[in-house]
């Protein structure tokens, strides 16, 4: 535990936080929170983790927390980094070319292709090595919400009891019993295409390519990923007038892999057929009750970055409820959160719904234009194939440069990464030292020891934006940037307004 919080615990309560659901979202928010200092519970209605993998990559940003959770070490033999994403036509010309770096500007990979199963699973061993109290075979029912905290209703294994919590985050999926019990409607982006979902295992892959790609044939659009170790998926569109049973049949199955010249040696995991939608929650909080990950929102997987985002509000929504419990800021705060988040997840959906239009391209001559302008804009070099998502904005931030980006996380020679010092705390950088006392902010100036090494890409950020210093977040996004006293001074005004009114 990093924060040097303790107070004696309420008896009321069974715990300061409620999670429910323990899928990867859940299982971030768990940690992070108890990492702050909490008492959390997480629930969890299935006995094990689910067996079988769903998301297919995640980002440099996602690794970056797990390193604050600290199983960013044991996840990384877990997976493999890919070099690229392409999207191809019928014929194998490139349309898209993604590059991935090896260590992007966050400290780690810009992309990691995992097996989910093996993920959830470090994960979930990371919750009882920090004291969450895990508890599973238990199913939310319902909740009631006081002034001071909230009673949830539960199963726990065929018997009912009640949990009392200050706060509850429904981390519960896509069909989010909790969301349902707050009657929280749905935004519907009408994008709604039915794909064959195969997870196979292969033990001599032979030629098979070791990629991740998009194949945008109009014939039978498909998506190929190597993902970790053995394990490889195909998603196959399924065509109007075509049926998920006769799509999951095993001889048109064998006829689909037949152009890849595997079936002989392909174990298969896994087939499911999933209908790719996107949906954002209308509100994600209702009094002391929050939703993160897919019962917050649902995209298209073309972009990579359902999960990912689930754990972004994870990283954003841990440290604010840490600080509301603990007294440092008043519940206002947690407004913040929907408020910084939902813009940043509509953008990435934008993106995911783009890249699942060029990629379900069934018109053949649709997609011979496609193809044309595509390739044109490719030769000519006016391609974009940058894919930053965009800062955060409004919330908890200052309106000065770099607020809302994330920090980058510079890494040394040694492999020493900056945010091994700081923990989960507030940090304050800044070219000069600073004498003030102030909640929860750890400060450096850029000559002291520890954070020498770091120094001249931190100088260099500094001189970018213009400041002598830098207020970062726990969840490592700029607060603001600029004069160190004045920042400390925002960060405490912003955090504890409505406290001292
Ligand atoms: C084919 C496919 C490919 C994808 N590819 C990617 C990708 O490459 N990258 C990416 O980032 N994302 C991807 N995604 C999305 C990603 O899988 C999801 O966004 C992510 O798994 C959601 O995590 P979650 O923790 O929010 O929900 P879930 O993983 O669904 O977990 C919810 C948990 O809540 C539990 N629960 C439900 N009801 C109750 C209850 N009443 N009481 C207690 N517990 C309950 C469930 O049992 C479950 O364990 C993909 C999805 C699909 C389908």
């Amino acid at each position: 535990m990093t924060s040097e919080f303790a107070r004696d615990f309420d008896s009321d309560f069974d715990c300061d936080l409620l999670v429910v659901g323990l899928g990867p979202v859940g299982d971030v928010l768990a940690a992070l929170a108890q990492n702050h200092g909490l008492s959390v519970i997480a629930i969890e209605r299935a006995p094990t983790p689910f067996p079988l993998p769903r998301a297919a990559v995640f980002d440099h940003e996602i690794m970056r927390i797990f390193q604050m959770i600290g199983v960013a070490e044991k996840i990384a033999p877990l997976c493999r980094a890919p070099e690229r994403y392409q999207f191809h036509t019928a014929c194998g010309q490139v349309l898209l070319d993604f590059e991935n770096a090896r260590v992007g500007p966050f400290g780690w990979a810009e992309t990691y292709a995992l097996h989910q199963p093996a993920v959830e699973e470090v994960l979930r061993a990371r919750l009882y090595e920090l004291g969450v109290r895990v508890q599973t075979g238990v199913a939310f029912e319902r909740l009631a919400q006081d002034r001071d905290g909230v009673t949830v209703d539960v199963t726990d294994n065929g018997s009912p009891r009640q949990i009392r919590a200050r706060y509850v985050v429904g981390c519960d999926g896509s069909w989010s019993p909790v969301r349902e019990a707050l009657g929280i409607k749905l935004d519907d982006y009408n994008f709604d295409e039915p794909w064959l979902v195969l997870d196979t295992i292969i033990d001599e892959p032979g030629d098979l390519p070791i990629v991740c790609q998009q194949i945008c044939d109009p014939k039978r659009p498909v998506t190929h990923m190597a993902m970790s170790g053995k394990r490889f998926r195909w998603e196959f569109m399924i065509k109007p007038g075509e049926t998920a049973e006769e799509m999951l049949d095993d001889a048109r199955i064998r006829e689909l892999l037949a152009p890849w010249n595997c079936a002989d040696r392909i174990q298969i995991e896994r087939k499911a057929v999933y209908r790719f939608h996107a949906l954002v929650a209308e509100t994600w909080r209702d009094g002391r009750v929050l939703l993160a990950g897919d019962a917050a929102h649902q995209m298209p997987p073309f972009a990579g970055q359902g999960m990912c985002s689930g754990i972004r509000d994870a990283a954003n929504l841990a440290w604010k409820i840490a600080a509301v419990v603990r007294g440092e800021a008043d519940d206002a705060v947690l407004d913040t959160y929907q408020e910084e988040r939902e813009p940043h997840v509509r953008a990435i959906i934008g993106t995911a719904i783009a890249m699942g239009q060029i990629v379900c391209m069934l018109d053949e001559t649709a997609a011979a234009e496609r193809n044309r302008n595509m390739l044109a804009r490719k030769s000519s070099g006016a391609q974009d194939v940058s894919v930053l998502y965009p800062d955060l904005a409004g919330g908890h931030l200052t309106d000065t440069a770099f607020a809302g980006a994330l920090f980058p996380q510079p890494v040394t020679d040694e492999g020493e990464r900056l945010d091994s010092l700081f923990g989960l705390d507030a940090v304050l950088i800044s070219r000069s030292a600073t004498d003030t006392t102030d909640l929860g902010v750890r400060r450096f100036s850029l000559d002291a020891p520890e954070i020498r090494k770091f120094a001249e890409p931190i100088g260099d950020w500094l001189t970018k934006a213009g400041a002598d210093a830098v207020l970062i977040r726990p969840d490592r996004h700029v607060f603001g940037t600029g004069e160190a006293e004045a920042l400390l001074g925002a960060w405490t005004e912003r955090t504890r307004r409505k406290i001292a009114a």
